[in-house]
């Protein structure tokens, strides 16, 4: 049996005002990937000041895991929250913009972090579920590399959950609206480099070369066929060439050529498949044209799967809290990636959307720009939906 959120303990005035300073204070203290000191050191602080106290700190470099328990349950559920910022001068002038040149909160992981801490919080003060809720702050989500770190530190064997639930927020997507998907929701990210080499000359001597520059174009053109005419036309991906560079000059065909990009998928047969038409088409070519090449190929995130069980209960809890209307259950997928999908990989997980808001200086501003900033009004929203998420899965008989 489900809480209904009506029956719920009302949300404590004095942890709304809460939440915007911890939230505001994040905000002028952030650090880049995997140099989240200072934020670890007050997300602990936090947490102790608000009852959690089994808190382990520098899980896969500068993670948390922070425990709390109720009653006798078996049951665990992990709340994640992402740490790190980005390398960007603040183009805002509210009275909380970073302290720290060069660097802010412009994806929001600040309103993130903020929210699973009050989730902590409500839910150390008022209980209402019998089990374990662990609170897991992850660091270096922009790289996608803090997940797998702290999975390589143990963290599923040392922490055990059933189920690990996410949220981002996202611009341009009113105030507080909910979203997510079964299945393949947000995408995969490799980069490939491509090194064209072939003999560069005198440019009114073409004869006398191997230029890699029109050996390299035509590489640009055929990685387009990869997904026109090799994938399966009901499987999505992208393949973009983000970078064509020369070591030539204007009147000399250069040496070689380097060509960098980016492919985006959901499944890891079509990953495959990508990396694998990327190698042949590029090999190829420069064969027939008598150069050579290199390729390297990088996983860079992992797609976010969610399963079915754990969407029902984040749509059940979502709707509990705003209305059907608000939560809609088959969001179309996105192209963009999330480190929270390795972690989806070895637990049920669910990761959700919940709207940043749509007007310019009321969380409309897009992802990584200057200007972006998290939304405090949806900050009670976001403790108020991982609270109901945690009690309808940990139920008290
Ligand atoms: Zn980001
Ligand atoms: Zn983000």
């Amino acid at each position: 049996m489900r809480t209904p959120f009506s029956a719920l303990p009302a949300f404590p005035a004095e942890l709304g005002a809460r939440l915007r300073e911890w939230r505001h204070h994040l905000h002028q203290h952030p650090e880049l990937a995997f140099q989240e000191r200072e934020t670890a050191a007050y997300l602990t602080e936090v947490l102790k000041a608000v009852g959690v106290e089994d808190v382990v700190t520098g899980v896969g470099g500068t993670g948390i895991v922070a425990t709390l328990s109720r009653g006798t349950g078996g049951k665990a559920i992990g709340l994640r929250a992402d740490m790190d910022c980005l390398p960007l001068q603040e183009a805002g002038s509210h009275g909380y913009r970073s302290r720290h040149d060069g660097t802010m909160h412009a994806c929001g992981h600040d309103g993130h972090m903020t929210m699973v801490l009050g989730a902590a919080a409500l839910l150390a003060e008022q209980g209402g579920f019998d089990g374990t809720v662990r609170f897991l702050f992850q660091p270096a989500e922009e790289p996608g590399r803090g997940a797998q770190a702290m999975m390589d530190d143990g963290l599923f064997e040392r922490f055990p959950i059933d189920a690990i639930f996410g949220l981002h927020n996202i611009p341009g997507l009113a105030a507080g609206e909910f979203g997510t998907r079964t299945g393949p929701f947000l995408a995969s990210e490799d980069n490939f480099e491509i090194r064209v080499v072939g003999r560069g000359g005198h440019a009114a001597s073409p004869h006398l070369v191997v230029d890699p520059i029109v050996i390299g174009a035509e590489v640009v053109l055929a990685l387009q066929t990869i997904v026109a005419r090799t994938l399966d036309p009901s499987r999505s991906a992208v393949v973009s060439c983000t970078q064509f560079v020369t070591d030539g000059a204007r009147n000399a065909i250069p040496n070689e050529v380097v060509i960098r990009g980016d492919t985006r998928s959901f499944t890891d047969e079509v990953r495959e498949v990508l990396e694998r038409r990327i190698r042949e088409l590029a090999h190829g070519i420069c064969a027939g044209h008598g150069a050579t090449c290199q390729v390297t190929y990088t996983h860079e995130f992992d797609p976010t799967v969610n399963d079915a069980a754990c969407v029902e209960a984040a749509v059940r809890a979502a709707r509990d809290l705003l209305g059907e209307e608000h939560v809609d259950a088959r969001c179309p997928v996105n192209l963009s990636s999330e480190d929270f999908g390795v972690f989806a990989r070895h637990v049920p997980g669910c990761f959700a959307f919940i709207g940043n808001g749509t007007a310019p200086g009321e969380g409309g501003a897009p992802l990584h720009s200057t200007d972006y900033d998290f939304n405090d009004d949806i900050l009670e929203l976001g403790v108020r939906y991982y609270a109901t998420l945690v009690r309808s899965l940990l139920t008290e008989d």
